[in-house]
């Protein structure tokens, strides 16, 4: 066996070698002709805002998982795959979305070329929220929705730059002036927010798809979820969580468009609450998470 691939890697390195040629022929060739646009992949929505903040008019993004599909259970199209094969770069959560388990690994053989970034770089993770009744209960799936804080969002931006600039450092100057002016509108959305919720004296809500969790986190919010590890609640579940928003007092049950919101229906009217659709993959990130501080502070209050 170790015989083997010792006799191997020098031929390993010699094809590697001679795989770069072409690719040097092809870049430089370009050159001459007009600057076409970089295709950038990436899973989510939001994710989509982000690159193209960065990469203006020179990137053409897709986004894998499409409005109202949810990326825990989505599968690409033959057209998505398409514009794949041609693409410069792939940006991944990264933080264990089930799309990218079930995926990556597929999408990256279908282009070896393609760079393959990682959002969730120098992110800590957390762990999955839920409520378990059942103290035997296995922990340790750590919770994916990493964009949904904009701390985190700066992260992944800085992660897409370095990418971007991998892949085209002739524009490097470009990518970084963009990435610093849509940091500093991160920077003042995590400002807003703080400040918007510094009154909030009750800070518990309650959400059907726990996809809060790291906003809760770092804005120092307890999220209730309904929903227990991808499935609805059993009545005994529902007659818990109905007690529980009682307990906390809790007016609005939010939801997302993604998931049947019945669940959320069901303890919104137990309690005389309502509910209130927020989409965790909106592409508008920055305007989107203001829609959520907006409600978060009306249910709170
Ligand atoms: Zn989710």
């Amino acid at each position: 066996m170790r015989r083997t691939r010792w006799k191997a890697f020098p031929l390993i390195l010699a094809a590697l070698f001679m795989a770069s040629l072409p690719a040097a022929a092809v870049s430089c060739a370009q050159q001459a002709e007009p600057a076409t646009e970089l295709g950038v992949v990436v899973t989510v929505l939001p994710q989509a805002e982000f690159v193209e903040s960065i990469g203006g008019e020179r990137v053409d993004v897709t986004v894998m998982v499409p409005p109202g599909a949810s990326p825990h259970t989505y599968e690409p199209t033959p057209g998505q795959m398409e514009k794949l094969a041609r693409a410069r770069m792939y940006a991944e959560v990264g933080s264990g979305v089930e799309f990218e388990l079930s995926w990556m690994d597929k999408l990256s053989a279908a282009n070896k070329d393609m760079l393959v970034v990682d959002c969730s770089q120098g992110i800590q993770l957390q762990e999955t929220a839920a409520e378990h009744e059942d103290e035997e209960h296995e922990h340790g799936a750590m919770d994916p929705h990493i964009w949904m804080s904009p701390r985190n969002a700066r992260v992944m931006v800085q992660n897409i730059a370095l990418g971007l600039i991998a892949v085209d450092p002739d524009n490097r100057d470009y990518y970084e002036q963009n990435r610093d002016a849509y940091l500093q509108e991160l920077i003042q959305l995590d400002q807003d927010i703080t400040e918007g919720l510094s009154g909030v004296e009750n800070r518990v809500f309650m959400v059907y798809h726990p996809s809060f969790g790291y906003f809760a986190r770092d804005y120092d919010l307890t999220m209730l979820p309904i929903e227990d590890e991808g499935k609805e609640p059993t009545p005994a579940g529902l007659a818990h969580l109905i007690e529980q928003a009682r307990e906390f007092d809790v007016k609005v049950v939010f939801a997302s468009p993604q998931f049947n919101p019945n669940g959320a229906k069901v303890i919104a009217d137990a309690i005389d609450g309502r509910v209130v659709l927020i989409d965790p993959l909106a592409r508008d990130y920055v305007t989107n998470l203001r829609i959520l501080l907006g409600e978060l502070v009306q249910a709170m209050e």
